[in-house]
């Protein structure tokens, strides 16, 4: 991938050893971390109710460790900046040609624990964005694990997951993400994971926006940059992760897609770059 034409984004909050916890601290160990991600993060249980997330959100709120950017040598953080100034650009003329304003989300990198407005954000969560503050939060830990347990690697993958959580961001802005939730309040289990299930696979179609819109900008990709995000795609998919977790696939409890789906809506926004062309919600088929 080709990024050493991207700017730097200003809205990336450095927080990592501004001790909000680390790896290995207060007694979490890295295995507990890695098995919690594994389960939580991608399989059938929301990671933020599983780990109690939302019932966590406190009245007031600890103040957020003061934001500083990231050093200019930190090639990880770095490389999250520049794409994170991809999607804000790409974004920005996306609504502009609806006729919106896009404001950007903020990203913070943090080690182990950080606060939230949605409450307190682990590194066992992996990335997630929170529609209460608009950040996206991520602990660059998680790309190793990509790499290494999901053998997903390549920067495209990594920018992959950015973009992802930032569709997110956009599915917030366009009051996707309030109707959802109000809706999944109202109906059963089954009911609830399938509307995540095309949320997410939403966010997956709007991340496959951002790789097409940002590639026609700047030209980011290299043969076979493609494949790697598809083949994130594919190694996160619901299915993929229930089978290496508990050696069985139960469809009714996916939260975010199988893998075919994850690579068929990615593929779809990267395809077309057209936003009509998300709207899982209606879709005949996912
Ligand atoms: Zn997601």
């Amino acid at each position: 991938m080709r990024i050493d034409d991207l700017r730097d984004s200003d809205n990336v909050e450095d927080r990592r050893g501004s001790g909000g916890g680390g790896i290995g601290r207060g007694g979490v160990g890295l295995g507990g971390i890695v098995l919690a991600l594994v389960i939580s993060y991608f399989t059938g249980i929301s990671p933020m109710t599983l780990l109690g997330f939302m019932e966590q959100t406190p009245l007031a709120q600890p103040s957020a460790p003061a934001a500083h950017k990231p050093p200019a040598e930190d090639k990880n953080a770095r490389f999250v900046s520049k794409v994170l100034a991809s999607t804000e650009d790409v974004w920005t003329e996306a609504f502009r040609q609806n006729g919106q304003r896009y404001e950007a989300p903020r990203l913070v990198l943090f080690t182990g624990a950080t606060p939230t407005a949605c409450g307190t954000g682990q590194t066992a969560m992996g990335p997630f964005y929170c529609p209460s503050d608009h950040k996206v939060y991520i602990d660059l830990a998680f790309y190793r694990e990509l790499k290494e347990r999901f053998h997903a690697p390549g920067e495209f993958a990594q920018a992959y997951v950015i973009a992802h959580e930032v569709g997110h961001h956009v599915q917030n802005l366009l009051g996707v993400a309030d109707k959802v939730h109000a809706a999944r309040q109202r109906v059963s289990k089954v009911e609830a994971n399938a509307l995540s299930v095309k949320m997410e696979l939403q966010a997956d179609c709007l991340a496959g926006i951002w790789g097409k819109r940002a590639n026609d900008m700047k030209s980011l990709l290299d043969p076979g940059d493609l494949e790697a995000a598809l083949n994130a795609a594919t190694a996160i998919g619901d299915d993929r992760l229930q089978q290496q977790a508990q050696g069985r696939i139960v469809p009714e409890s996916f939260t975010h897609g199988s893998s075919a789906q994850r690579v068929r809506w990615f593929k779809r926004g990267f395809e077309s770059g057209d936003m009509n062309q998300c709207n899982t919600f209606k879709a005949a088929q996912l």
